[in-house]
């Protein structure tokens, strides 16, 4: 089954073409990277697949995302913003927000024990009664990840997800959308660092200016490529199987 498909999706922000033509398909049970320089149309891409920007040319489990209810989408998609606003809220009860499409006006043990696990999985357990506004930038945006893990959606998208993070803290949430995808979710995640996303994710596609450049495995992953995408010059080793890239001088 397809978990999402972008199929010849153009979008403009007043009359100005960021994305041209996109078209590519995610299978369930695939973590893809979606990397690239700044401007090149990234997280536009993931804002049109939540329906944050309204665009025709999605569909999400081979049904157009627009044939959705609002609802039903909360259950399908988690997205985790690039930048989120903290306000006097605790952590407990904006995580408890991502429960909102399963409950009514109480939430139930089930979604309270929900809450805990995701809470425990971040490493946020002593922070539950803090308010939003009193955390770090990294500890807002493990909230914000444990807000859309507990929506228990199938596809998680996450725009930067590790910025703000110390390098332990990307681990654990590089780990976190690894096993979501192995347990059979949808991951994907804008990135900057290459690395991190060689690491762990399994496919990648490269943006600039608006279109997709290149959409493979490892098998892309070629100094070349570099040199067309960021217009740098890098060397690729092997360690462990897994390349890493180092930009020259
Ligand atoms: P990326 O995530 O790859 O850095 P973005 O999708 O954020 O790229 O932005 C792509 C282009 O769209 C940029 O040139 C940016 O200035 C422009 N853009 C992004 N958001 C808006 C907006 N709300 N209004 C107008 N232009 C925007």
């Amino acid at each position: 089954m397809k978990a999402v498909r972008v199929r010849d999706l153009s979008f403009s922000y007043n009359g100005l073409d960021i994305l041209k033509n996109i078209s590519f398909e995610v299978d369930e049970g695939e973590f893809l990277a979606i990397l690239g320089p700044n401007g090149a149309g990234k997280s536009t891409l993931l804002r049109c697949i939540s329906g944050i920007l309204e665009c025709s040319g999605v569909e999400i489990f081979e049904k157009p995302r627009e044939s959705y209810s609002r609802n039903e989408l909360a259950k399908l998609l988690g997205y985790v913003p690039q930048k989120s606003s903290s306000n006097f809220m605790t952590v407990f009860d904006t995580v408890l927000l991502g429960r909102k499409p399963y409950m009514g006006l109480t939430p139930r043990n089930e979604d309270i024990e929900k809450v805990r696990k995701v809470l425990e999985l971040l490493g946020l357990q002593n922070f539950v009664l803090k308010r939003t506004n009193q955390l770090s930038g990294g500890e807002l945006q493990k909230v914000v990840i444990a807000r859309a893990l507990a929506q228990e959606p199938k596809i998680l998208l996450m725009d930067e997800p590790t910025n703000n993070l110390d390098l332990k803290s990307q681990l654990e949430v590089m780990r976190i959308a690894e096993r979501f995808a192995s347990k059979g979710g949808t991951s994907i995640v804008v990135m900057h660092d290459v690395n991190l996303a060689l690491r762990f994710a399994r496919r990648f596609i490269f943006m600039r200016e608006g279109e997709i450049k290149a959409d493979g495995d490892f098998k892309i992953i070629k100094s070349d490529l570099f040199e067309e995408i960021y217009g740098i010059k890098v060397e690729i080793e092997k360690i462990k199987g897994i390349p890493v890239v180092v930009p020259l001088g």
